[in-house]
Order: C-alpha cells, then structure tokens, then sequence
C-alpha cells in the first residue's frame, strides 16, 4: 500500500498544486487542473504527471482526468517585417477561411498604423459598444466578428499613440466579449514594436504567421520579425509569400518577373513551414477595396488563401 504522500512529493515539482491525486490498492487517480494552458503544454504536463506516478513505488496503474475552468482561445498572430506586404488582408481571409473550416473565429485588427479591418470586412464606420466594461465585438457580414484598434480612436489617430496606450489597447481588444469564439487572427502591426511585444508577453499567441513578399525574404526585416516570435518560444506556423508573381486579368495565368521559388527557400532555411503563396491579382486587390474579401467567396483568386486556412486549420487542429 502506497502512501499518498509519496505520490504527492512526485508530483509537486511538476504539477505544484495543479495536481490532486487519490490512491485505491495500486492505482492512483489523478486530477489535473490545466487551466490557462494550451495544448502543446496540456500534453506535456499530463505525459510528464503520468511518468512521475508510475515512477512511485507500489503504484501499477495512473489515470489522470484533466480539468479546466475556461478553455483558452487559440491566439494566431500574423506578422510581418514591414508595412504593405499584405499583412492585413492576408488576416482578414485567413479569419474567414478558419471560419468556413469550421473555427470560431474572431478577427483583431491591431494594427495602429493602418487598421484597416473594418474597410476589408465591409464594416468601415462601425463603433464597438461595451458591456460591463467589456468590449462587444462588431458582426460582419463574413460571421466574424471585429475588434480594431481604429474603432477605438479612428484610423488617423491610432498612429500617434504611444507604446503603452497602444499596449492597453491591445489588452482591451483581446479580452473582449469574444463569447463563443475559439479562434482570434491577430493582425499586428508591422515590425518589432511594442504592440508585439506586449502581444508576446501578455497573450501569449498559440502560433505566429509571419507574411513577406518575395522581395522582402531577402531583407533583414521579415527575419527579425521571426526571430522575435521563435525567441519568445511562441512556434512559427509558417510563412506566407503575398504578391509572388504576376496573376494576369485577362487570362489568369501567373507569371513570375522575379523567379519563383526564393520563398519556399527561405522559409526552409530558416527551418520553418511554407504556407503558400499569393498572386499579386487586381482582383484581390479590388475586392479587398470594396470589403468582400476573396476567401468569403468561391471565385478563383479564393483558392490560394483556401489552401493557406487549410493548412493554418491543420496545425490548430492536431494542437498546434
Ligand atoms: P499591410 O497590412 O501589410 O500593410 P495590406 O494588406 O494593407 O498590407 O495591403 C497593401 C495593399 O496591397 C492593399 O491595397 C491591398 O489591397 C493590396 N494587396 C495585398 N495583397 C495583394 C495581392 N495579393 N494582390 C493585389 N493586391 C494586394
């Protein structure tokens, strides 16, 4: 017979007091409260609980029943290294991919130098109300409801905030109303400032998309962009060419004035996942101007971001 105590002084320097756990015979039960963790952490802790109480002496049998107080959302930032590269509109049809795939998605736009989520998401003009202090997220015509730092001050004044209001900001848009939502697309702002930083430390992303254009792969940029995520241990799901080759209006085909192919190159040299890429299309950018975002629809400039979700949508799924 084993005593509990045994069990306990196992599990405390891995569980602290996150652990509860029952001894009957040789079996041991454990409960395990994962609040506040994500997957990849749940999995951890429960793998390393479960080989610490098999490693006790007299016990033949754990089993270990999870528990949580409220589920976390899965956070995905997208990033980039500098401004106009398609980091915004990238967002605004990933949100509405994972949508369609079955997600609850909720869509931030916390972009202070250009939010431009509620022209992309046809909502331009809309002003979140608060309850209980709570920011209620604006409904769209995609089922995604949005939050952006431009409906709190207006598009022009967000820039000149300073890093800390910036930061508040940030901290008001993602713990907002989000209700049913298990998914928020982030859309920072460009660079390495403190609206990331904050994004980093404070929220703690599930994963990062980081978006470049074939030009930018080669500048210093896109990489730092990276590295600050990969240093913050938040995992890198994968880079996102925009604008690579030349998607023609008249017959479709894509041609590549600037080669093909540095990308996915880059990407394998810095050891993470290629996405995909997206033509640079008039059409993507026309219906982005007129807030009906290509992934909403079927037509045939919806196909490289259709891919792109999948694929976003694959790496949730299995954990992250
Ligand atoms: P960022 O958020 O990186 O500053 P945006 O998403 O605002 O960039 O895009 C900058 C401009 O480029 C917008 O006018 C947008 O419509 C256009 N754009 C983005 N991606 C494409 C693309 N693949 N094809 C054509 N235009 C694009």
């Amino acid at each position: 017979m084993t005593d509990t105590s045994l069990l306990d002084a196992a599990l405390s320097p891995i569980a602290g007091t996150r652990a509860t756990a029952r001894i009957e015979g040789d079996r041991a039960s454990i409960i395990l409260d994962v609040t506040g963790l994500d997957a990849r952490e749940r999995e951890a802790i429960e793998r390393d609980v479960k080989a610490a109480a098999e490693g006790v002496a007299g016990i033949a049998t754990v089993r270990i029943a999870l528990t949580s107080q409220r589920t976390r959302r899965t956070l995905i930032a997208v990033a980039s290294g500098k401004g106009g590269v398609g980091k915004s509109t990238v967002s605004a049809n990933l949100a509405i991919g994972l949508q369609r795939l079955g997600r609850r998605v909720g869509l931030v736009d916390a972009d202070i130098y250009g939010p431009s989520q509620p022209k992309l998401m046809g909502v331009e003009g809309s002003r979140p109300t608060a309850k209980d202090k709570l920011l209620e997220p604006v409904a769209t015509p995609y089922g995604v409801p949005l939050l952006s730092m431009g409906q709190l001050v207006g598009a022009d004044q967000a820039i000149a905030w300073r890093g800390p209001m910036a930061a508040g900001a940030l901290g008001q848009l993602v713990d907002a109303d989000w209700a049913a939502q298990d998914t928020l697309v982030v859309d920072l702002p460009p660079g390495t400032g403190d609206v990331q930083l904050t994004m980093i430390q404070k929220h703690k992303p599930t994963g990062a998309v980081i978006v470049s254009t074939p030009q930018d792969l080669a500048l210093i940029d896109a990489r730092r962009a990276i590295e600050l995520f990969v240093k913050a241990g938040v995992p890198i799901i994968g880079l996102i060419e925009n604008m690579a080759g030349y998607a023609c209006p008249h017959c479709g085909e894509v041609s590549d004035p600037f080669g093909r192919g540095g990308a996915e190159a880059a990407a394998a040299e810095l050891g993470i996942d290629f996405l995909g890429r997206i033509p640079l299309d008039i059409a993507i950018r026309s219906a982005s101007d007129a807030g009906t975002p290509p992934a909403a629809r079927n037509g045939p400039e919806a196909l490289a971001f259709t891919g792109i979700a999948q694929r976003v949508f694959h790496w949730i799924e299995q954990g992250g």
